[in-house]
């Protein structure tokens, strides 16, 4: 008998258990703390998944983990660039509420402020063991802003993005891998890094044994430069990019069938999402060093790429599977954003949120087991420091540039109204055909913009 059939057949009202690998096997009126794995694609597309609709790149795990779970189609990370995206996820808020609204690079002095509370620190007084394996981008330039001091108990990765060397990056900052806080391989051989970061997770998962665990896995593609290894080479239709996504989709089926193998997947929350849309719109410099213009994926239907407030630039894949918790076979075009997961992974983890600062994010559970419509009605759009737009329903205001003193009238874009249900793909401006809607948006930035 495996593991898991065993513990069902325990039943309630045993006394408190403790079994290998399980996690927290609960008395008879504690349940059962979930594990948590968080797997965080960099600059993935919202189309670059088979079951997304890309044409040729092949994606069964993913695919089949939609099919066992939920899989969202408005669910948006908080800004279009890697460190902020990666602040609101950890820590539920706007990126300017931690001062993080720009990429970090490898002479920024900052990082996360120690006031913030992160995710994993919130699970880590819940009692989890913690790893991230893969891109920081939080801060590197004190020991204070390293995984290791925020929440994570152990860390194998990338400080900041893999691109972030010259010829790409004007630098003399060596890009190092690191294992908790000391680098450990310079240069980094990025070909393996999927793979490597692949064998990390499968130890770690493995490696527990009587506590519940959190693994945070933001892979470092496919930024470019895109790279993986020998045996993802030439596999996929879809040139190396699309052996690059399979190396992914192959890392993630390795990790679900590992925490099957240990029994840990009825008890386990296991999340898939990208950090931002493609760079589809790459400045110049990265056209070196092997970079082509199609080594970066799709935004599939969506207008827009990384780093603007486009759909394509923050709407993301999502798929997340929770067997017994999550409905399997379930689409979902209710919104959701990155910050929900915070509340919503705490509280299922017998967490509360601060209560002491501004949560921007929702418990999101009731949606994802389709009892309740999502609590998330709204989304600010931001590129940078700069609010430029905003969801509220089917509604979405982008005003790019309207709300900054240092330019001209005359010099401002149009007012941009999109109904999102209709035209998803940001074709048509009907600001003129609802200027009642206009404006009830443009206060509602206004408003948002005074608060912040
Ligand atoms: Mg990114």
């Amino acid at each position: 008998m495996d593991r898991r059939k065993f513990i069902k057949t325990l039943g309630v009202g045993t006394a408190a258990v403790s079994l290998p690998g399980f996690g927290c096997v609960s008395s008879q009126n504690e349940p059962a703390k979930p594990n948590i794995v968080l797997l965080f694609a960099d600059d993935m597309g919202y189309g670059d998944l088979g079951s997304y609709g890309h044409p040729t790149i092949k994606t069964p795990n993913l695919d089949q983990m939609a099919q066992d779970g939920i899989r969202l189609t408005s669910f948006y990370v908080a800004a279009p660039s890697c460190t902020p995206s990666r602040a609101a996820l950890l820590t539920g808020r706007y990126p300017f509420r931690s001062g993080l609204s720009n990429v970090l690079l490898p002479e920024s002095e900052n990082g996360i402020p120690q006031t913030e509370v992160t995710l994993a620190e919130k699970l880590k007084e819940q009692g989890y063991n913690t790893m991230a394996i893969g891109k920081w981008h939080l801060g590197h330039a004190k020991p204070e802003y390293l995984p290791t001091a925020n929440g994570f108990d152990n860390y194998l990765g990338l400080l900041y993005s893999n691109d972030m060397i010259p010829p790409w990056v004007e630098t003399d900052k060596p890009l190092e891998l690191y294992r908790d806080t000391e680098p450990v391989e310079h240069p980094v051989d990025q070909s393996t890094l999927t793979k490597r970061y692949t064998e990390e997770a499968l130890k770690f998962i493995e490696s527990q044994k009587d506590d519940p665990f959190f693994l945070y896995l933001p892979y470092n593609m496919p930024h470019l430069p895109i790279n993986t290894a020998a045996e993802f080479k030439g596999k996929s239709m879809a040139g190396l990019y699309g052996d690059v996504i399979e190396a992914i989709d192959w890392s993630v089926g390795q990790i679900l069938s590992a925490l099957d193998k240990n029994g840990l997947d009825e008890n386990t929350l296991v999340i898939f999402t990208s950090d931002n849309g493609p760079w589809i719109n790459m400045p110049d410099r990265m056209l070196q060093a092997g970079n082509e213009r199609w080594h970066v994926g799709s935004a599939g239907p969506l207008r827009g790429a990384k780093a603007n407030t486009y759909e394509g630039g923050m709407r993301v894949p999502a798929i997340m599977r929770w067997p017994g918790k999550i409905t399997p076979g379930q689409t979902s075009a209710e919104m959701a954003t990155a910050m929900d997961l915070y509340p919503t992974i705490i509280k299922a983890c017998g967490g509360a949120v601060p209560d002491d600062r501004v949560i921007d994010g929702n418990d999101i559970l009731p949606m994802l087991k389709g009892q309740a419509p999502s609590p998330t009605t709204e989304l600010y759009y931001f590129r940078r420091e700069e609010l430029e737009a905003v969801r509220s329903g089917k509604w979405k205001l982008r005003l790019s540039g309207h709300l900054r003193t240092d330019v001209k009238p005359e010099d401002l874009p149009t007012p941009e109204l999109f109904d999102l249900h209709v035209d998803p793909f940001e074709r048509n401006n009907v600001a003129e055909r609802h200027p009642d809607v206009t404006e009830q948006l443009r206060e509602k930035l206004h408003q948002f913009r005074k608060s912040m």
